[in-house]
């Protein structure tokens, strides 16, 4: 059995205030869910207050980015090591608005990915296709790219010490969600590739959908047999919301 997981991606979003709120919020209304684990991924600057709320609760803390080195002169940089300093247990790597508006390409998504798990800490990989790309019915070779270019680069065993997440690029941040069928369907292919490389772990790798979930189809998303979990956006910048969907797994 696959415990689900329930990770919070708030973005570039919060005050130091409203992180402050929203976490007590979080921790307050989850006492007691055992089933599900729960993760919220913030912004590097609320980390410090994440660590110090969520100490001693079983909810884990995530960062959204990490670089590619490990120490030295990279303006502007967080490392892996100081990730793991602060608390984090999860690091989103390859979320397709970095692909698409920093430029991330698959081998630096690869080396993200090794950097944060050399640290002691779990990457969610975030694969997904655009729109034009389901359109043109390539959504299986984009996935199949995405996940292939990480096991070429880090090797299929490095595929047993992360998190994926599917998120289909025009389900993110525009109410619309894939059908649970739809959603199925590609984290099905996704355990069959892992599978296809010799990977043993596929059944037990948990494979997370993300793309506009919210209390209202949470459950049916998480009932599909290969959905293992959510990566929320919007809706885990409100407590009751991030809740209920908490709920849901
Ligand atoms: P959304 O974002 O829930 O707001 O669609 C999900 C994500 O980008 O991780």
């Amino acid at each position: 059995m696959r415990q689900p997981l329930i990770a919070g991606n708030w973005k570039m979003n919060n005050t130091r205030a409203g992180a402050e709120s929203l976490i007590q919020g979080v921790i307050e209304g989850s006492t007691g869910m055992t089933k599900t684990e729960i993760a919220v991924c913030v912004p590097f600057v609320f980390l410090e207050l994440g660590q110090r709320l969520l100490s001693g609760t079983p909810i884990r803390l995530g960062a959204q980015n990490v670089s590619t080195e490990a120490s030295g002169a990279y303006t502007g940089e967080i490392s892996a090591a100081m990730l793991r300093e602060f608390g984090c247990r999860y690091v989103i790597c390859g979320h397709s608005e970095r692909r698409q508006y920093y430029g991330e390409t698959d081998a630096v998504v690869a080396k993200k990915l090794a950097m944060v798990v050399s640290s002691g800490m779990t990457p969610i990989l975030c694969v997904g296709e655009t729109l034009e790309q389901r359109e043109q019915g390539v959504t299986e070779t984009v996935i199949a790219r995405q996940i292939d270019a990480i096991i070429e680069a880090n090797g299929i065993d490095s595929i047993g010490q992360i998190e994926i997440a599917y998120e289909p690029v025009w389900a993110i941040g525009t109410g619309k969600t894939a059908t649970p069928e739809q959603a199925q369907e590609v984290h099905a292919f996704i355990r069959r590739r892992i599978a296809a490389h010799g990977g043993a772990i596929a059944e037990k790798m948990r494979i997370l959908y993300g793309g506009s979930v919210k209390p209202s189809n949470a459950a049916d998303l998480l009932a599909m047999p290969d959905i293992d979990g959510g990566l929320i956006g919007g809706a885990s910048l409100v407590a009751e919301e991030f809740l209920a969907i908490c709920r849901a797994g």
